[in-house]
Formats: structure tokens, C-alpha cells, sequence
């Protein structure tokens, strides 16, 4: 990046673009274009990029290891940033996650939600966290099966430490529209049984990446994840 300043305005026109797309798709969905927040992908990428998106004005900004997440949070430290977590965080570093990010998207076993309850518990909080459903039964996919996540949401709601502010998924690796359309229909329809559960306060859905925003959009999402789409390909 030797030149910083071509890509903050290449990042800048990127986000114009987006967020038309996103605009559109949430129209097509009946709902206007802040029902939708941009979470923006930082992982993997030098500092320049968070530095890039700082000045489009992105705040709410996503990391996928803890590790790396507490680098760019000390670096960035009094910038205004709501870091998101986004990947799947080890039980062990739960403390790590839920001290330095302000949403946990990836809470995707009762065992991390039961270490995080404990930290929050001890903090005198409730920490903000999505359940994470394994919607298209992808044995890669990390999350509670679409089938029983309902329980599994109930179990979590009643941690004291937490505090369910919604769900997650990951869409299938695959370009079939109706098979993504699918799963992020079925995450919705959890979240609409879930909301009866007491201690479910939000309803957040965080759907949709580069590739399949907008028919995420169109099924219900509130939180789109963008890394690629504004930021480019990740170095190797
Ligand atoms: C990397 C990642 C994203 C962003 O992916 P892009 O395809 O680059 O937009 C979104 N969500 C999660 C959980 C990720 O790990």
C-alpha cells in the first residue's frame, strides 16, 4: 500500500456501492436501508486497512481469532470502534473475547456460552452475544443444528451472564441461490420461534457475507459481514 491514499478512496467508493446494493435488497425486503448494519471484515489485513475503513466511516468492525483481535484493539485503541467477533473462539479464550469485543457473533457450543456467562457474571454484566446455527447442516459448519438450536437457545438464555441479542449463520460454500436463500430463511424462522424464549432480548440477524449479502438481506438480515467485497482479497 504505497499509496494509502488511493485505497481509502477505492474503500470509500467500494462502501457507496455496497451500501446501494444493500439498500436495494433491504427495500426488496420491506424495510429501509439502516435496518442493516455493515460489520467490515478486517481479518487477515494490515493496519491500513482498519485505517482505510476508520476513514469511510466504518465503526463496527469484525475479526475471526482473538489473537489478532486484541492486537488491532490496542492498536486502535480510542478510535470509536465496536470490534465484533465473528469466528469460532476457543473456550479457553473466552475472557479475551468478551473483554474486548462489544458483540460475540460465534457462540456456537454451551460449553464456550457457559465459560462466557462465568466471565460476565464476574464482571457484573451481561455479555451480547448471537447463537450461532448451523443452518445448512454442513458438517464443517460450526453452530447448533437448525434442528435443536431451539433448545440450545433456551439453555443459553438462561445463563446470567449473557444476553442473547439474536443468531448467526454461515451460509453453505455454494453459488446455488435457493440453496442460500434456504438457509438463511431457516435462521430466520428460528429467531421468530426463539423470540417467545425469555431472556432472548434482541433480534439481531447476522447473515450474509460478500458473495451472498443480498439474498441474505432480502431473507431478514440485520448485520451483513463484508470483507472482501470492500477491502479486496486477503493477503495469503
Ligand atoms: C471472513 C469472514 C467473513 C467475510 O468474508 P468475505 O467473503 O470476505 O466477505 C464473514 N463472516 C465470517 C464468519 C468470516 O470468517
Amino acid at each position: 500500500m504505497a499509496d494509502h491514499e488511493a485505497y481509502d478512496r477505492a474503500v470509500r467508493e467500494r462502501l457507496r456501492r455496497v451500501r446501494e446494493r444493500i439498500g436495494a435488497a433491504a427495500a426488496r425486503s420491506g424495510r429501509g436501508p439502516d435496518a442493516v448494519r455493515v460489520v467490515a471484515v478486517t481479518k487477515g489485513h494490515p493496519h491500513g486497512v482498519v485505517e482505510a475503513a476508520l476513514a469511510a466511516g466504518l465503526r463496527d468492525l469484525g475479526e475471526n481469532r482473538v489473537e489478532e483481535l486484541a492486537r488491532k484493539s490496542l492498536r486502535f485503541e480510542g478510535r470509536g470502534i465496536a470490534w465484533h467477533m465473528i469466528g469460532h473462539v476457543q473456550s479457553r479464550k473466552a475472557g479475551g473475547a468478551a473483554r474486548l469485543a462489544a458483540l460475540i457473533h460465534s457462540v456456537d457450543s454451551l460449553r464456550l456460552a457457559a465459560k462466557l456467562s462465568r466471565r460476565g457474571e464476574l464482571d457484573g454484566r451481561r455479555i451480547p452475544v448471537l447463537v450461532q446455527v448451523n443452518a445448512s447442516g454442513e458438517a464443517t459448519k460450526g453452530g447448533f443444528p437448525a434442528a435443536d438450536a431451539l433448545d440450545g437457545i433456551g439453555t443459553l438464555a438462561e445463563l446470567p451472564g449473557l444476553r442473547v441479542d439474536g443468531l448467526m449463520t454461515m451460509a453453505p460454500f455454494t453459488s446455488s441461490e435457493p440453496a442460500l436463500r434456504d438457509t438463511f430463511r431457516r435462521t430466520r424462522l428460528v429467531l421468530e420461534q426463539a423470540a417467545g424464549i425469555d431472556g432472548v432480548e434482541g433480534r439481531e440477524l447476522s447473515m450474509g457475507m460478500s458473495n451472498d449479502f443480498e439474498i441474505a438481506i432480502e431473507e431478514g438480515s440485520t448485520m451483513v459481514r463484508l470483507g472482501t467485497t470492500l477491502f479486496g482479497a486477503r493477503p495469503a
